[in-house]
């Protein structure tokens, strides 16, 4: 899936803390966009969908941390359990997409995600086929549209942006490794 659909989910979390709580709706909205985007790093350093993607230890340190943000609620705590959620939901997510190949429609790749504590790989689901498909764009609009409603400023506008990008992803996406030589 694209960075802007897992960005949007994560974002979809930091709505319910935003509406009972708008005072920690910043802090939530930024931890949530970081740790949508912290697992795809791995792209650039590592093993991707395996160095920074952790379906399981992400999503238990979030509820732990959700647990303790709701019992000490603030800003720091607040980011850094939406933070762990985002991650979580976004390596978890992962799994329901395409391999980690360069070409996901060809499907030459089982590997989905890395399971870190059975120390083996989750096999593609292909639920969204491919990242930047017809259908991913459309997960990263309507998940869009609610922290779009919610939150104002620049974060909305980088909700916006985040679509834009995403739709000209979409556009292009099958030509993307041949631009790039790869
Ligand atoms: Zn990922």
């Amino acid at each position: 899936m694209m960075v802007t659909t897992h960005v949007a989910s994560g974002l979809l979390l930091a709505v319910p803390v935003a509406a009972a709580a708008p005072a920690l709706a910043l802090p939530a909205a930024v931890g949530a966009v970081l740790g949508g985007i912290l697992p795809d790093v791995d792209l650039f350093i590592g093993v991707h969908r395996k160095t920074l993607h952790f379906p399981v230890y992400y999503s238990v340190l979030g509820v732990f941390t959700g647990v303790f943000a709701v019992a000490a609620p603030g800003p720091l705590t607040v980011a850094i359990a939406l933070g762990f959620l985002a991650a979580g939901l976004h390596s978890i997510s992962d799994w329901f997409g395409a391999g980690e190949e360069l070409r996901p429609w060809e499907r030459t790749s089982d590997r989905a995600v890395y399971l870190h504590p059975r120390r083996r790989w989750l096999r593609p689901r292909y639920l969204v086929r491919y990242d930047g498909a017809p259908e991913d764009l459309l997960l990263t609009v309507v998940l869009a549209v609610p922290a779009a409603a919610t939150f104002d400023g620049w974060l909305r506008g980088l909700v916006v942006g985040g679509v834009v990008i995403a739709a000209a992803y979409t556009l292009f996406r099958k030509r993307v490794p041949d631009w790039l030589g790869i």
